[in-house]
């Protein structure tokens, strides 16, 4: 079993030191060179001396997307405008778009993370890597391709759409690992059974940007022949593999300690919860120079699996695969559900295929959810009707589509549409 550096496999006091040092670094260094930052403290009266602890932290205030929106484009950096090397940013459905700024350090801390996670999915120097989300403003594509040279991989960067060439390039080049969203993993499944094509040295999917449920993990895996790891970041942590990825054992993803604190909290009220309650994860980065988080609220789902040492033999703390987002509840007739419950339900249903939405529809005043899925010859709308019944404890329409009928998408799947009505 290989790891990228000893930092993945330290004792658990070890680390805690190292964070609380680094977490000290980091308040000063914030507090000195980031106007928007001491500001912040400075409202909720407090100052890095404060913290003595770890525990010290649920003492400083949280941060948001909106502080990244309000701060758009450097309001909110802490180093030098000429110390930056690269930028990228997230536009999200609404509003100001979220920038996250790099200096080099940064890039090289970023690219510690990525490689990780691609040594944790067994990838070895000189093995190759399909890049497949676009290399521009979206972080996909660059933070894949800093991972992948610090973890000396040979790159193919691909980038987004053409799936024909996609699959040839993965055949052409003995393609070992495809990193991507999953809907587009689903897409080349799709593109592969219409051709009547095979990826026989793909062995290894790593998905990130979207949250799926094991039923889709499942599907994808059997369809492609490989192992499928789950890849977490977001542009506010500093992208895509920032804070980790599950290991071969798919117990939990791995955060990467040494480089970020984890805290779940009620999202309601604030507190921090005991290890093991589901609640809305924040991190603190503790190695972070242009844009360090502290208590960013993510918006996700999740709680703390262990902070035992993994079968894998890394030490980090484990969070559980993100449940959802908080934002992202829906709630009809009483009662609430994600939409990655309706997928795993879905996909449980045999002959029921990986292409689906989740309508929710205003009429007189009521709100009611209507799913269509595309399915093989056979599957009708009561047996997914009844299906969803018994999983999700409601019974939403379902509406039955021919493979290939329902619209695709390139990048992140939208799943949920609303009719006579908004969120
Ligand atoms: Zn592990």
């Amino acid at each position: 079993m290989s790891f990228f550096n000893s930092a993945e496999t330290m004792s658990r006091s070890s680390i805690e030191d190292l964070q609380l040092a680094r977490l000290k670094e980091t308040l000063e260094h914030v507090y000195k060179n980031g106007s928007y930052y001491r500001r912040k403290f400075d409202d909720a009266g407090v100052e890095p001396g404060d913290v003595k602890s770890l525990d010290d932290l649920s003492k400083l205030p949280f941060m948001s997307k909106e502080d990244f929106r309000a701060g758009y484009p450097l309001e909110m950096l802490c180093v030098p405008r000429e110390e930056l090397r690269e930028m990228h940013m997230s536009s999200g459905s609404t509003g100001t778009p979220v920038v996250m700024a790099y200096t080099q350090a940064d890039l090289d801390q970023w690219g510690e993370c990525v490689a990780r996670c691609y040594r944790m999915a067994g990838m070895e120097k000189g093995e190759s890597v399909q890049i497949t989300p676009s290399f521009g403003l979206f972080n996909g594509g660059f933070g894949a391709y800093h991972g992948a040279r610090k973890a000396d991989l040979f790159i193919i960067p691909a980038g987004a759409g053409n799936t024909d060439r996609q699959i040839k390039l993965i055949n052409d080049f003995k393609v070992k690992c495809l990193l991507g969203v999953v809907s587009y993993g689903i897409r080349i499944v799709e593109v592969l059974k219409e051709k009547k094509l095979a990826l026989p040295s793909l062995t290894t999917g790593i998905f990130g940007a979207e949250s799926f449920s094991d039923s889709m993990r499942e599907v994808i895996e059997g369809e492609l022949g490989i192992e499928a790891y789950d890849i977490y970041g977001m542009t506010e942590t500093g992208g895509i593999g920032t804070t980790g990825m599950d290991c071969k054992f798919h117990n939990g993803i791995h955060v990467w300690d040494d480089h970020y604190i984890t805290e779940i909290i009620d999202p309601q009220t604030g507190k921090v919860l005991p290890d093991g309650e589901t609640g809305e994860v924040v991190f603190t980065s503790l190695t972070r120079q242009a844009i360090p988080v502290i208590r960013f609220k993510t918006g996700d789902l999740t709680r703390i699996v262990s902070r035992e040492k993994c079968e894998c033999g890394r030490t980090t703390v484990r969070i559980d695969r993100i449940k959802g987002r908080c934002d992202d509840m829906l709630i009809v007739k009483g009662v609430n559900f994600f939409p990655k419950q309706v997928e795993q339900a879905l996909l449980e249903i045999p002959g029921v295929l990986p292409h689906y939405q989740i309508i929710i529809e205003e009429n007189n005043g009521v709100r009611d959810v209507r799913i269509n899925v595309e399915a093989e010859p056979g599957v009708t709308g009561y047996m997914v009707e009844k299906h969803l019944k018994e999983k999700l404890g409601f019974s939403p329409a379902g509406d039955v589509f021919a493979p290939g009928a329902l619209p695709r998408q390139e990048g992140k799947a939208v799943r949920v549409f609303y009719k006579n009505c908004s969120k």
